[in-house]
């Protein structure tokens, strides 16, 4: 296996050069991005506008708002994450009409619209029917004058449902389609594990920045081109799906499978001592050696494996894992090899 020096893994996206393509392919930081300018462009200045009007609820309201919603917006640009701060928008989007609304402001009836149609694509559709119920309903009664009272209610209810109607079915594709494609590139269509591309894009949060202590290993089937040669392709891709499966079977809810590559497969175990990984290990090759079968003969697996030594990259833990890897083909394949960490021992073999 050969691991790439620079590779390929999703960067926080205020690092990718063309920040004209991450708007494009993701919706939620778009929305948010659109969020933040209206902060800063248009409530800051209001903010400045109002406190000069000595309206001071509504000064407060659009100093916290544009400073919450521009916060939002360039967490969101620094981390690659889109969960929290569209929460946050979500509900600020709330709480903005409210205060609007409630310093006697018919402009609070006009912002409705857009907040309902941008909390679809900020929060979970059940969140941003709820959300903006309580936006439709705090506009009405806080500027139930400027609505023109019962008289205008039904037109301000029906226009807004049909809003966040045509949101919610717009934001529903839109979120189908990326799930789609994330199946599609992500997930391997032969063993339904995550493929390397999933593992590059996973192994870039945990390592990059939080102190990571865990080991990763590499699998490789034994002989398997000898497996291919003697009961042909498909046997082999039967042994693909079944030892994947059987690995799966076998290891902790937060231990992460993926496939390498061909016959090669990482796995990513987060937790515990590298006497537990070993363990975790053992009990993987034990099973795929009992379970595992092509004709009447029994797969093997040998695995390689290193502790992570945080802060290195997962590149170079990966290196390590390789190495034992192929230590464990020299001492003679179906075997566990730990690579210990500088100045450790490794735990005795069982
Ligand atoms: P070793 O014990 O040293 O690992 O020997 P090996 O034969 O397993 O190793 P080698 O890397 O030489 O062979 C890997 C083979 O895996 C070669 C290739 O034909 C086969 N292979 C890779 N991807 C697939 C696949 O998706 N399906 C099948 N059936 N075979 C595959
Ligand atoms: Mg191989
Ligand atoms: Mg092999």
């Amino acid at each position: 296996m050969t691991v790439a020096a620079k590779t390929s893994s999703r960067p926080p996206v205020a690092a990718r050069r063309d920040w004209l393509a991450a708007l494009k392919e993701d919706y939620a930081l778009a929305v948010l991005t659109l969020g933040g300018l209206l902060a800063i462009l248009w409530l800051a200045p209001f903010a400045v506008y109002r406190a000069l009007t000595h309206n001071w609820v509504a000064a407060v309201a659009d100093t916290l708002l544009s400073l919450v919603l521009g916060g939002a917006a360039i967490h969101a640009w620094r981390t690659g994450d889109t969960r929290w701060p569209g929460w946050i928008m979500a509900l600020s989007i709330v709480g903005g009409i409210w205060a609007i609304g409630y310093s006697a402001e018919f402009a609070a009836l006009f912002w409705v619209y857009p907040g309902v149609l941008m909390m679809f694509f900020l929060v979970p559709a059940w969140a941003a029917a709820t959300l903006g119920a309580a936006a439709i309903a705090g506009a009405a009664i806080l500027s139930w004058n400027e609505l023109g009272g019962t008289e205008g209610l039904p037109f301000f209810v029906i226009t807004n449902v049909l809003t966040g109607v045509f949101a919610f079915l717009v934001s529903q594709q839109a979120h189908q389609r990326i799930s789609r494609w994330q199946t599609l590139s992500l997930i391997d269509p032969l063993t339904g594990i995550g493929n390397r591309r999933l593992m590059e894009v996973e192994f870039a949060q945990p390592f990059a920045g939080r102190r990571a202590a865990g080991a990763l290993a590499v699998l490789d089937i034994d002989h398997f081109k000898q497996i291919n040669d003697r009961f042909g392709h498909d046997a082999g891709d039967a042994v693909l799906r079944d030892l994947a499966a059987v690995v799966q079977a076998n290891l902790r809810k937060t231990d992460r499978f993926y496939r390498f590559g061909g016959e090669e497969f990482v796995l990513w175990l987060p937790h515990g001592e590298p006497a537990t990984h070993v363990a975790v290990l053992e009990r993987v090759r034990q099973a795929v050696r009992e379970q595992v079968r092509v004709g009447e003969q029994p797969v093997t697996l040998s695995a390689g494996m290193a502790v992570h030594q945080a802060p290195e990259p997962w590149q170079s833990c990966l290196s390590r894992a390789d190495a034992a890897l192929y230590r464990a083909k020299r001492e003679g394949r179906d075997r566990v090899v730990w690579q210990p960490a500088e100045g450790a021992h490794p735990p005795p073999r069982q």
